[in-house]
């Protein structure tokens, strides 16, 4: 009797290799390192979602990787351009779940930030979030993530504009709960073969995961770090932001300052502006204690209210508020809030699609647990 033949395996997905996976897998195909270089290049820096693009690769090894990597794009599932031209809120579809991945280009002058998400859904629950309300999904895979960014890319390259110059992590989920994927994104984010974006025009921000903040440390990374503060007081940080009972604002300003120490690069704390609630002369007076003694600044966000009976402060009270912050010996800054008209603060865009799938259906949508 003979045996059936084993049946051919997938081809590997090239984007969820880390850097120094891709490169070797490309080496052990018999193809020389400086074949692996160009290769990234092409998958990162032009884009290719296939091997017969890449135009100074021999047309025997293009067909021989073909046969082994996949290069699959993330599908584009929605693109909004805000009507002021600042901002592109994308939608990337997932090969296995009915919600789609949010990301925001924001465009300012020579700058084209990129916001990307690194998890479906988010685990810690902050009430004021529509991601958390979504409870989590699961992690995106660094595909997943690199995938937003060659979306955005390619959308830039389309419109003849530049690339994206900046990347920040404040999309959906928490990017320091998902540090693996992170950190092997971030490699390829910053490799000169990948898209050679410098730690000092990267940012991640967090909720407070204290144990990845350290580690953030010591990879000696040397990106920026951004702390949702969103509370004056433990009490009512903990009320919006659950993980405050884990990582008291104490232990925040405590890491923030190591932080500063360590990298030179000072902390910035995320402080949502609700009229009448956290911008009080009292807020103003706990900021100036819990922080006055830190080299770090404080960033003013408007509140974006989708779905809550709060309204959003006026421009000249976020002024008001951060100059009595300045006098009072704080670095204040303002947030321009580009892209609120199209939904742009982190899990509107999934939240919605999610609340449209519901109503449909009367159910989750399959293969999803409801949050
Ligand atoms: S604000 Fe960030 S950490 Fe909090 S629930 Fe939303 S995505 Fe998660």
């Amino acid at each position: 009797m003979t045996e059936s033949p084993e049946p051919p395996s997938p081809p590997v997905r090239f984007k969820n290799l880390p850097l120094a996976e891709a490169a070797e897998a490309i080496v052990a195909t018999g193809e020389p390192a400086f074949r692996a270089k160009q290769v990234i290049k092409w998958v990162y820096q032009k884009r290719v979602d296939t091997f017969d693009g890449m135009k100074n690769v021999a047309k025997e090894t293009q067909r021989k990787l073909a046969g082994l990597f996949s290069l699959e794009k993330l599908p584009v599932a929605a693109m909004i351009p805000s009507p002021q031209g600042d901002a592109v809120k994308f939608g990337f579809a997932l090969r296995d779940s009915p919600y789609s991945v949010e990301s925001v280009l924001l465009i300012d002058g020579d700058r084209r930030t990129a916001c990307l998400s690194s998890q479906l859904g988010c685990a810690l629950g902050c009430t004021f979030c529509e991601t958390g309300s979504l409870g989590l999904i699961r992690n995106l895979t660094q595909e997943e993530i690199v995938g937003q960014l060659i979306g955005i890319d390619d959308y830039c390259a389309a419109k003849g504009d530049r690339l994206v110059t900046n990347v920040v992590f404040m999309g959906m989920g928490e990017a320091l709960s998902n540090f693996a994927t992170f950190r092997s994104t971030l490699a390829i984010i910053m490799d000169g073969e990948g898209f050679a974006i410098g730690g000092r025009r990267i940012t991640v921000s967090t909720a407070g995961v204290i144990p990845s903040i350290e580690r953030l440390m010591r990879e000696e990374l040397n990106i920026g770090l951004a702390i949702s503060l969103n509370g004056w007081s433990n009490e009512r940080r903990s009320a919006v932001m659950p993980i405050n009972k884990k990582y008291p604002i104490e232990t925040l300003t405590a890491v923030a300052q190591r932080y500063f120490r360590k990298t030179g690069r000072r902390v910035t704390f995320e402080y949502v502006v609700i009229p009448g609630e956290t911008d009080t002369e009292e807020a103003a007076q706990s900021l100036k204690k819990m922080l006055g003694v830190l080299t770090c600044k404080i960033n003013l966000i408007p509140l974006n209210p989708t779905g809550t009976a709060a309204v959003s402060p006026t421009p000249s009270a976020m002024t008001r508020f951060a100059a009595r912050l300045e006098a009072l010996g704080l670095a204040a800054t303002v947030r321009i809030s580009r892209g609120r008209d199209i939904g742009g603060a982190c899990g509107q865009l999934t939240a919605r699609m999610h609340a449209r799938g519901k109503a449909a259906s009367g159910r989750p949508p399959e293969g999803v647990s409801s949050p």
